[in-house]
């Protein structure tokens, strides 16, 4: 039935943004109403995005590793590959964080209305649901974590072999020719689960390299040593696709302009996420939504609207859970009266593929592109010890410093475990950290976190050769 809920703060969506902030401003003693269109909370990332994903990467990996150790002289037989237990081995991971998120909601008191919200006034929502009931929310701040949604091309028949990642991860079946739209993380991390169930993938991306804000030396080496696994075009786009009963047929176009056809029994659309902002009808409250969705915040995390705030995919790049969080958090304490800002020194990027690629703080390109005076330390897992006894010496460890004063600006890595070893790498660019400080760290031998404090070493000057 229809009802009226007043609130002090109301946060909307459930996402990593909207239950952070939602958690910590009930620990802050704040009355919070948390509104969320689908039955489950987490959003995006614990429902459709870095949970299933990683839990289908991590059946990838086991895969690979079988595939890997022919070389160490260990052969099994063909994997025997049962779907269904696939499916419920991902969907039980995803149940038990999103059991625990409504479990924590209910330990913290946090009221759940489960509807679409939408915004009529400064001061007022609406949620909607499916019965056609209503409650009328009165709030004294709103936070929106509305998130993000993927970007849909226009041309693209309607056709149930074309999905976006929602389809990718729900793994119908395994298409024998999976054709994948833009080779940026997403897109890359659905090409290894693909590839290693048995589709043959071709990548297409239109930029000149794979994963394009990632430092073009660190790609290189993923895409060398995925070379047999995967077709990938580069500077290439897709201007058209035919529905025919036996195959999409996809019309590609290269840089130099000419085109040709590229058969496939799938396609999947990886180019990129919108932000929901046009969705929330936030413009009602008064607040700025700009013309591609997103709302502009200040380093409080507020909007034109002083006491509406917004946090997540919805206030622009990068979309990732841990910033959302880290948003949440500052956007809850903001509206409990301290005095917070969300000015991270690094926000780390990992793409869970086979070999992983990281980076955290700035990257080359980025001190390229800012006039940034930078100096590079590169210390090659070709001479680890534990990347050789694992068989994956391609890897390497990149160190950005300043030149005059030895400080970290940033770090990038590519290999085995690689967005696990970022960990130590963010934490050195928080505490502002010089190369030395890493160099002079005691790394256990032999570890792969070892080339970090190598490549301290390396950029101090206090280990000029490593052969
Ligand atoms: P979301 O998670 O998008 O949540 C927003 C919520 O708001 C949703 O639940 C939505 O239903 C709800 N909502 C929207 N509008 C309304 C409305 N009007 N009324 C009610 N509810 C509404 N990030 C990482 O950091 N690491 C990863 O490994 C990673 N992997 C990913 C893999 C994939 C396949 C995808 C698609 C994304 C991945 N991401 C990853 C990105 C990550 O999922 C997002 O950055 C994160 O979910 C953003 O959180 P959010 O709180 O801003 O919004």
């Amino acid at each position: 039935k229809n009802s009226v809920v007043e609130t002090d703060v109301l946060v909307l969506g459930a996402g990593p943004g909207g239950y952070s902030a939602a958690f910590r401003a009930a620990d802050l003693g704040v009355k919070v109403t948390l509104v969320e269109r689908y039955a489950e909370l987490g959003g995006v990332c614990l429902n459709v995005g870095c949970i299933p994903s990683k839990a289908l990467l991590h059946v990838a990996a086991t895969l690979h590793e079988a595939e890997e150790s022919a070389q160490m002289g260990v052969r099994f037989a063909r994997p025997e590959l049962d779907i269904d237990r696939i499916l419920a081995f991902k969907d039980g991971t995803v149940k038990k964080l999103t059991d625990g998120i409504r479990r924590m909601t209910r330990q913290r008191k946090v009221d759940v209305e489960q509807g679409t919200g939408t915004f009529t006034g400064p001061n007022q929502l609406l949620v909607t649901r499916d019965d056609e009931t209503e409650t009328q929310i009165q709030f004294k701040h709103a936070i929106i974590a509305a998130g993000s949604r993927p970007v849909k091309l226009p041309f693209l028949p309607d056709d149930d072999r074309i999905f976006d990642s929602t389809g990718a991860l729900a793994l119908r079946d395994v298409p024998p020719r999976l054709a994948i739209l833009g080779g940026g993380i997403i897109g890359l991390e659905m090409a290894t689960v693909y590839q290693a169930l048995g589709s043959e993938v071709t990548i297409i991306e239109a930029a000149s390299q794979l994963v394009p804000a990632a430092d073009a030396d660190l790609v290189r080496v993923y895409q060398r040593y995925n070379r047999d696994r995967f077709t990938i075009e580069l500077k290439t786009r897709v201007t058209g696709v035919k529905a025919e009963p036996d195959a999409l047929i996809l019309t590609v176009e290269a840089a130099d302009g000419t085109c040709r056809e590229i058969a496939a029994d799938a396609l999947l659309v990886a180019v990129g996420r919108r932000p929901n902002g046009d969705l929330t009808a936030a413009t009602r409250a008064g607040v700025v939504v700009d013309d591609r969705g997103f709302i502009p915040v200040d380093a409080q995390q507020r909007t034109n609207v002083p006491h509406i705030y917004a946090i997540g995919d919805i206030v622009g790049d990068p979309m990732l859970a841990h910033k959302a969080t880290h948003q949440g958090h500052v956007a809850a304490e903001v509206i409990a009266g301290h005095n917070r800002r969300f000015e991270p020194l690094a926000i780390p990027s990992i793409a869970y593929t086979n070999p992983e690629i990281a980076w955290t703080g700035l990257t080359e390109q980025q001190a390229k592109a800012q006039g940034i005076a930078y100096a590079v330390a590169v210390f090659p897992w070709s001479v680890s010890g534990r990347a050789l006894g694992a068989g994956r010496g391609e890897g390497k460890t990149k160190l950005i410093y300043d030149p005059e004063t030895d400080r970290l600006l940033g770090a990038g890595l590519v290999g085995i475990h690689a967005g696990e070893l970022l960990g130590e790498l963010t934490l050195a660019l928080e505490f502002g950290a010089s190369v030395e400080d890493l160099g002079l760290t005691i790394h256990a031998h032999p570890t792969l976190h070892e080339t970090v404090g190598l490549a301290g070493e390396l950029a101090a000057g206090t280990v000029t050769d490593v052969l």
